[in-house]
């Protein structure tokens, strides 16, 4: 067992290299952990087989690896630890907390898209299976730069997937036993995660696990004030050349510039950011990409 009581995490879906978003996940988590003194896992979540992209993971870890952020332990697969999620399912399937749903899409979605209750006599013989989630399942958690957040997980996301009707397991069941898992102590990652942790916080209940810390990021948003997706600011970073875009997440975290020493090697630059970096300094945002000045990231445009 490791001495050190912070251990964060970097999980990124493999749906393809990583962009200027997921670099400031990636980097902003690593700054975290390094700067407590701690462990920094990686993931990668690839549950979802029919989103992977072939090559993507090795290329995000290409990626991870030529800008120095340095990860403990063997990297972790999603798709390799199905048998921990089926053994969870199992306990709050025994504990009455899950239940098999045999509803159609169309039955969800005609219900606003939140599930309450099964349509009497439906049967499909691909059922999903859901966590029942009882009226008035309030959760209020603290994040580290939002501050209070509360939720009606009843009202807000209903019943909600634990294993798809395609087999797949379902995101939420899977962070949450990994996080557990792993010994996850700090989650930082991007702020369109912010509504789910409400439900990830539910499935910790249900399955006795504890509640690590949690602290999301800003977004950084296109010109039109989109996420990132199809903008040129989406385009992947560029690994020959780390250092633009690594101090234009600094700058998107919100840290000083001035603390980050100019024309020096990448292991000194990172170095010079685990002593300056001051978690308290980041912002909501969401930021948009032209603020960002992200060189490297727009290069290719
Ligand atoms: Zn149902």
């Amino acid at each position: 067992m490791s001495m050190t009581s912070v251990r964060g995490r970097f999980a990124p879906s493999p749906t393809g290299p990583l962009h200027f978003g997921s670099l400031l996940a990636a980097f902003g988590s690593w700054l975290a952990a390094r700067s407590a003194g701690g462990e920094w896992l990686v993931r990668i979540e690839d549950v979802d087989r029919g989103r992977e992209v072939p090559g993507a993971a090795e290329s995000q870890l290409r990626t991870l690896a030529a800008f120095g952020l340095d990860h403990d332990g063997p990297v972790e697969y999603q798709s390799h630890r199905g048998h921990l999620y089926a053994a969870a399912l199992g306990r709050l399937l025994d504990a009455g907390l899950a239940f098999e749903c045999h509803c159609s899409r169309a039955d969800v979605a005609g219900a606003g898209g939140i599930h309450r209750s099964c349509r009497r006599g439906a049967h499909r013989r691909d059922p999903a299976m859901r966590l029942r989630v009882a009226d008035g399942s309030r959760v209020a958690f603290d994040d580290a730069v939002h501050g209070r957040v509360i939720q009606d997980v009843d009202r807000a996301a209903g019943d909600f997937v634990l294993l798809r009707t395609d087999g797949c397991w379902a995101y939420q069941l899977a962070v949450v036993v990994d996080d557990a898992d792993q010994g996850i102590t700090d989650v930082v990652r991007g702020a369109d995660l912010l509504d789910s942790t409400p439900r990830q916080i539910l499935l910790q209940r249900a399955l006795g696990l504890p509640r690590p810390r949690y602290l999301h990021l800003p977004l950084v948003l296109d010109d039109d004030g989109r996420k990132l997706s199809k903008s040129r600011a989406s385009l992947p970073v560029d690994d020959a050349d780390p250092l633009p875009a690594l101090r234009a997440a600094w700058h998107a975290l919100g840290q000083d510039p001035r603390r980050l020493p100019a024309k020096v090697s990448l292991p000194a630059t990172l170095e010079a950011a685990v002593r300056a970096f001051d978690a308290s300094r980041i912002p909501r945002g969401p930021i948009a990409a032209t603020a960002v000045h992200n060189a490297a990231a727009i290069r290719h445009a």
